[in-house]
């Protein structure tokens, strides 16, 4: 019989339900009972007693696995029956099962049902309100939720837009800066604007540039920003500080700096720095200078900024590079190749300024011009590269007897001339003197002589505006007055007449 079917699903609830239900009936009433009562926890429906199988309850036990049958008497062999309910509104079958029920089992005819509808009905709306409060409570944790996301976007969105801000200024800045660097050409120039590159793209705090000189093997500070340029060493070793380490490995980061380390030494204080970084400044294969960033708090540059560092480091070397053969170009046209003194065109050129200068001052100004005795002797002798080791000689003598705001230069064959500014003929005269004597002193060897050779000097001095109103009057006299002292034996100085 259909029994079996009917109690295979809901039996393991059969165990743990408290109240065990079959319904007579199968009217639409019923089928609601039917469907509220399966819903309950401690209920189980195991049977539902109809006639016609199509009626609504009928159907309903059907979908929900509840034995069913046209017999209402087969639901008095339960197993467990505590309770009928009684939908059937049939006098008869209600009479039926009130003669037939087996003992202990209740029977709820059609009040009883009402109130169990009643209750059910109530029941439900608690659990529908309750059902709805969760409902609500999900949705609003939801619009909560969405109400957080929007918000972590919008913020998402704001930083992502300053920071699109910054990177766009970033992006100016750094496009202004490689334009500068290709418009600047002396070499302190293009320093300055490495330094400021450093602090505008990369927000350093401190930003130097060293240069390399190669003859001395020294860094040399060519341009600071974020000091006073006092708080950096002017000169460092090639194999000292971090300058030295980026000098052999390239770049070099060093974010946490140990209080006064010596790799931090290419400051004064080097307690001042905290963490710093260093990129080469190159030419080709070779290091022509080296930029040092650094902060006096901890500051690890991120794989982005060293990329930028690297960056700027490149673009600045080809500026520098550019520079600096600018400036070797510049120093080669205005220098004597023999000598390294100026040549005759700029102490030309030198000399108008600084006459200029004096008149406009009222300074004085002295031209000492001098030649060396007996040259073409020498020459004939010894030869022309011994002549030019001479040549040399007496121009090392001159650059040593020197001020800063002197110009030597080579004005001939084997004549020189000094361009003395703020000096009046008695300076002149002890400067010409020093070096004649200077000269007269100086020992030539010569490897063909047993002894060893030594030169003189012709010396004029004419001063402005004493001896001359421009400044051919005292290329002039001075040149008369180192004529006299030629004509009046030699190694001597002439004061201009
Ligand atoms: P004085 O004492 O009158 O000046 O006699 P001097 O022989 O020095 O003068 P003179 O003008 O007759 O000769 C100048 C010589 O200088 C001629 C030339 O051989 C030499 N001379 C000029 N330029 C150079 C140079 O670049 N190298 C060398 N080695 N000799 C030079
Ligand atoms: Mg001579
Ligand atoms: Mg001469």
């Amino acid at each position: 019989m259909q029994h079996e079917r009917g109690t295979v699903s809901p039996a393991a609830r059969a165990d743990t339900a408290r109240l065990t239900i079959a319904m007579v009936g199968g009217n639409l009433r019923a089928a609601s009972i039917l469907r509220l009562l399966s819903e309950i926890e401690n209920v189980y429906v195991a049977a539902v007693a109809c006639a016609a199988p199509s009626a609504p309850a009928a159907r309903l036990a059907e979908d929900l696995g509840v034995f069913v049958t046209p017999d209402h008497t087969e639901i008095f062999q339960l197993r467990g029956l505590d309770l009928i309910v009684d939908m059937s509104e049939d006098p008869r079958i209600h009479a039926a099962l009130h003669a037939q029920k087996p003992a202990g089992v209740e029977i709820f005819g059609s009040a009883g049902s009402e109130l169990v509808w009643d209750l059910l009905v109530a029941r439900k709306r608690g659990e529908e309100q309750e059902k709805l409060f969760v409902e609500l409570q999900v949705a609003y944790d939801k619009i909560r939720s969405h109400e957080r996301r929007l918000q972590s976007s919008k913020e998402a969105l704001e930083r992502s837009n300053t920071e699109l801000e910054s990177r766009l200024a970033e992006i100016f800045f750094t496009h202004e800066f490689f334009k500068a660097l290709t418009s600047y050409s002396t070499v302190d120039d293009v320093c300055s604007l490495i330094v400021d590159g450093a602090n505008g793209i990369l927000g350093a705090e401190i930003s130097c540039v060293y240069l390399y000189e190669c003859d001395e093997a020294v860094f040399r500070l060519r341009a600071s920003q974020g000091r006073s340029e006092r708080a950096y060493r002017q000169e460092v070793g090639v194999s000292e500080t971090i300058l030295g380490e980026t000098f052999r490995r390239g770049l070099v980061q060093e974010h946490d700096v140990a209080l006064g380390a010596s790799s931090a030494a290419w400051a004064i204080d080097p307690a001042d720095v905290r963490s710093q970084a260093a990129v080469p400044l190159r030419s080709g294969e070779q290091v022509i200078g080296v930029l040092v960033v650094a902060s006096s708090t901890y500051r690890e540059l991120s794989e982005t900024e060293l990329d930028r560092l690297q960056v700027i480091g490149n673009q600045s070397a080809l500026s520098l590079q550019n520079a600096l053969l600018h400036q070797e170009l510049e120093r080669l046209s205005v220098t004597d190749r023999l000598t390294e003194l100026y040549n005759h065109g700029y102490f030309h050129q030198r000399l108008e300024a600084e006459v200029e200068r004096a008149a406009r001052f009222r300074h004085p100004l002295s031209l000492v011009m001098l030649d060396i005795d007996d040259f073409k002797e020498f020459n004939d002798r010894y030869g022309h590269p011994r002549g030019d080791e001479v040549l040399r000689a007496v121009a090392d003598i001159v650059r040593e007897n020197l001020r800063e705001i002197d110009v030597a230069a080579r004005y001939g064959g084997e004549e020189f001339v000094i361009v003395l500014p703020e000096t009046d003929t008695q300076g002149a005269l002890s400067v010409a003197e020093r070096v004649r004597r200077s000269v007269e002193e100086s020992v030539f060897h010569v490897a063909e002589e047993p002894a060893s050779v030594r030169k003189s000097i012709s010396v004029g001095i004419a001063t402005y505006p004493v001896h001359a109103a421009t400044s051919t009057q005292l290329v002039d006299a001075a040149d008369k007055a180192m004529y006299d002292a030629k004509r009046d034996g030699k190694n001597q100085v002439r004061i201009a007449q």
